[in-house]
């Protein structure tokens, strides 16, 4: 993703806290819409990592190649151009904030993430991006990975149950007929497919504070991690 930063070195071993707050967790927990609400309250910028790695699979979906193909691939990766402007992701300068969002690409990213290649070219824009300026980053191993120096990380849960209810209603409120078993069945796979993954599985970084948002609102989400990170800045 093309940005006007400088090269970052994230070794671990850096002792200064970035001025980045790291919201990881799984599917469906609202990560996404907490996240740029936290980036509007604060003045900071939103980055979305899992949108990078959606539009990375609709790219390989529109190139007709498979993972197995590693000489496309990486063809495919050295030419990614991905950028972020606001709330919207585009490929190659082409707006598809709504194409990385339909189905085909929501069961081809797990495998697409899953890739180790994938995930350091994707990981190495992210620390270019993070490397200047204050950012909220959501995604699965920001706190772990990608930003270990991150002033503030959170992991943010709810039951499966809370964020199917969560995810049926916001497809219903889209005009859909989700099938309330079939959302939480899908949130299940995606929930086991990135823990269990061998590559920056999902999981609760030691220094992260975890929140279980399944019996609070949006708003008391934010409210929570603002007081959070207002309090240690
Ligand atoms: O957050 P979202 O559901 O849009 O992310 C799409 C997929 O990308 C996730 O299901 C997850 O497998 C993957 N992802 C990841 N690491 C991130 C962000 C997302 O593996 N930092």
């Amino acid at each position: 993703m093309e940005r006007r930063n400088a090269a970052h070195q994230n070794d671990g071993m850096s002792a200064t806290p970035l001025p980045l707050i790291a919201i990881d967790g799984p599917s469906g927990v609202g990560k996404s819409t907490t996240a740029r609400r936290v980036a509007a309250r604060l003045g900071w910028q939103y980055l979305d990592t899992g949108a990078m790695y959606r539009a990375t699979a609709l790219a390989l979906q529109r190139a007709g190649l498979s993972l197995e193909d590693r000489e496309g691939l990486e063809r495919l990766l050295a030419g990614l151009d991905l950028t972020q402007e606001g709330t919207r992701i585009y490929l190659g300068g082409e707006d598809v904030s709504e194409a990385i969002r339909g189905q085909e690409v929501t069961r081809l990213v797990t495998p697409v993430s899953a890739d180790a290649r994938v995930r350091e070219v994707l990981v190495d824009q992210q620390r270019r991006i993070g490397s200047s300026g204050r950012w909220v980053v959501d995604g699965r191993d920001i706190g772990t990975v990608v930003f270990t120096e991150a002033c503030c990380k959170i992991f943010l849960t709810a039951s499966p149950e809370a964020r199917a209810r969560r995810r049926f209603l916001e497809l219903q409120a889209k005009g859909g007929s989700p099938v309330l078993e079939e959302v939480l069945a899908d949130l299940q796979r995606r929930d086991q497919a990135d823990s269990t993954r061998a590559v920056a599985p999902l999981r609760k970084a030691e220094d992260a504070v975890e929140l279980d948002s399944s019996d609070l609102t949006l708003d008391q989400v934010v409210d929570w991690i603002v007081a959070k990170h207002l309090a240690h800045p």
